[in-house]
């Protein structure tokens, strides 16, 4: 484990030797824009439980959970010994195996929308083909989604996803292209209104509901360190959406980590379409979408299908195996327990910052947890953009100094592999960090 000097860098020599390695091949160093941190990201050994270590032999307690997919922690038994006797069938075959028919029942066994389920092999390749499907439903080409949300890196999900606020108000729901060159097309296709305004929503519909193929937002907004919608504007979407024949997609790929039925089911609202990642890979490359059996039929092939989705990995059965390996561990004792963590560690957190007299939000539900170093509550993009970015930096670099992994944005997860001393190590690194540079930073 690392100490309280700051000294991130001088024991993580070889892992920077290899970030200069490997920025002769790859840009920057890496492949994956949440992988890369500053200084430079460690470079992984391996992993068991709560903990990662890395080539310099340093052990890591990790909230990251690559991206909150190791909800039983890494290296679970059940999980390595599901996909060692795959290993020795084989990795993957050009028919089906058994194994699709055992995960896509539990997911459909246990999420309310989702009748029907088609696999794939990321979440971006999830939500892709959702909406393509609502597209292809409906027969309306335009699409809407949440300022600031993050569902993938495909045309159509990358409008108005990390711009600065400063950016000019933007009318009648057009958004910010994520980089130069962007088609036009793409924005004039894709409209984009706030999180949790119920005022938007009725603009929206008003103005453009007859010619929206789907809504597509996360019930629990990630990339504002996971907030979830409120009732009234959830409720007030699924109304005028199903008023107007317009699909609802809820993106669970994080989500789906809160309950045995996903973030929909604490909500109490049924979705159209429902998009998965992450946990039900079991740490396995993943991607899934399902929902009410009349839109999933356009993929039957016996009837001839609507839409040819094809790939070469898709239900491959080194992911099957892993993913009901780890939905079985996942009971409803456990999502219990890793709830009411979660609510402890957000109160002991928000404690620390309001003790030391740091402006500071803690957000997030069940197992997720975020922080932004702001007066203002966190309610959309906006209000999150407002938070001290320096702090924000300032935390996560803090904690990476003492051992402690979260995302860049200082968001976390906890897993089933969280027990006392890791929430303990958790909020003293917090309470450290936050009395020493947090403390200078806030003046
Ligand atoms: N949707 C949401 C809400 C996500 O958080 C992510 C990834 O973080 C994706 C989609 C994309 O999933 P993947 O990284 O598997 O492509």
């Amino acid at each position: 484990m690392l100490d309280e000097n700051g000294i991130y860098e001088k024991l993580t020599t070889k892992s920077h030797a290899m970030n200069i390695e490997a920025e002769n091949y790859l840009p920057g160093g890496s492949s994956r824009a949440a992988a890369y941190f500053e200084p430079y990201p460690f470079f992984a050994d391996k992993a068991e439980g709560h903990y990662i270590y890395d080539v310099d032999g340093n052990k890591f307690l990790d909230f990251m959970l690559n991206a909150t997919t190791h909800i039983l922690g890494h290296n679970h038994p059940a999980v390595g010994k599901a996909v060692e006797k795959q290993v020795k069938k084989g990795l993957s075959y050009g028919v089906p195996s058994e194994s699709q028919i055992k995960l896509s029942k539990m997911i459909c066994d246990r999420v309310e929308s989702v009748d029907k389920i088609r696999f794939t092999n990321s979440g971006t390749e999830a939500t892709l083909n959702a909406i393509r499907l609502a597209r292809a439903f409906t027969g309306r080409h335009k699409i809407a989604k949440i300022e600031g949300g993050y569902h993938g890196t495909h045309e159509y999900v990358s409008v108005s996803v990390s711009h600065d606020i400063t950016t000019e108000e933007r009318n009648d729901f057009l958004g910010v292209p994520e980089w130069p060159g962007q088609p036009p097309s793409v924005l004039q296709d894709v409209l984009v209104f706030p999180y949790n305004n119920i005022s938007a929503v009725e603009n929206l519909i008003a103005k453009h509901g007859n010619e929206l193929a789907c809504i597509i937002l996360e019930p629990v907004f990630s990339n504002i360190g996971y907030v979830p919608a409120s009732h009234e504007f959830i409720t007030k979407l699924r109304e005028a959406t199903a008023k107007t024949g317009i699909l609802l997609i809820f993106d669970e790929v994080q989500s789906f980590r809160l309950s045995q039925g996903g973030a929909q089911q604490e909500l109490g609202i049924v979705p159209d379409l429902t998009t998965f990642g992450k946990i039900i890979g079991g740490g396995m490359p993943v991607g899934a979408w399902g929902g009410r059996k009349d839109l999933m039929e356009l993929y039957n092939p016996v009837s001839g299908p609507v839409i040819e989705h094809s790939g070469t990995f898709n239900a491959n059965p080194m992911t099957m195996v892993a993913g009901e390996a780890t939905l079985s561990q996942l009971t409803k004792e456990n999502y219990v327990k890793l709830n009411e963590m979660g609510n402890r560690v957000r109160i002991e957190l928000q404690t620390v910052f309001d003790e030391l007299g740091i402006p500071a939000q803690v957000t997030g539900t069940g197992s997720l947890f975020g922080m932004h170093f702001s007066k203002h509550d966190v309610v959309d993009y906006r209000t999150m953009k407002l938070a001290d970015q320096h702090m924000k930096k300032a935390m996560f670099k803090g904690m990476l100094d003492r051992g402690v992994l979260l995302f860049g944005k200082c968001t976390g997860a906890l897993s089933v592999a969280t027990g006392e001393n890791e929430i303990e190590q958790l909020i003293d690194s917090a309470t450290y960090v936050a009395s020493t540079t947090l403390k200078n930073l806030n003046g």
